[in-house]
């Protein structure tokens, strides 16, 4: 097995992970709707992107539809 030759300080073990926090994402608020979605993708709420309804949700189906 490899091993590593020299010990990493705790110093360079804190400078490499300075750059491994996680960042909260920036959610938008829908244009149709206005709850707040992630950035560049459906609503999920009410299915819109763009303007455009991508997907219907469950308020949008008629589930009596076939029981007449
Ligand atoms: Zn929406």
């Amino acid at each position: 097995m490899a091993v590593p030759q020299n010990k990493i300080t705790k110093s360079r073990r804190n400078m490499r992970r300075a750059h491994d926090s996680l960042v909260a994402d920036n959610p938008a608020e829908c244009t149709n709707c206005g709850e707040l979605k992630r950035p560049h993708h459906v609503c999920p709420s009410c299915g819109h992107y763009a303007d455009r309804e991508i997907v219907a949700t469950t308020s949008d189906i008629d589930l009596d539809e076939d029981a007449a």
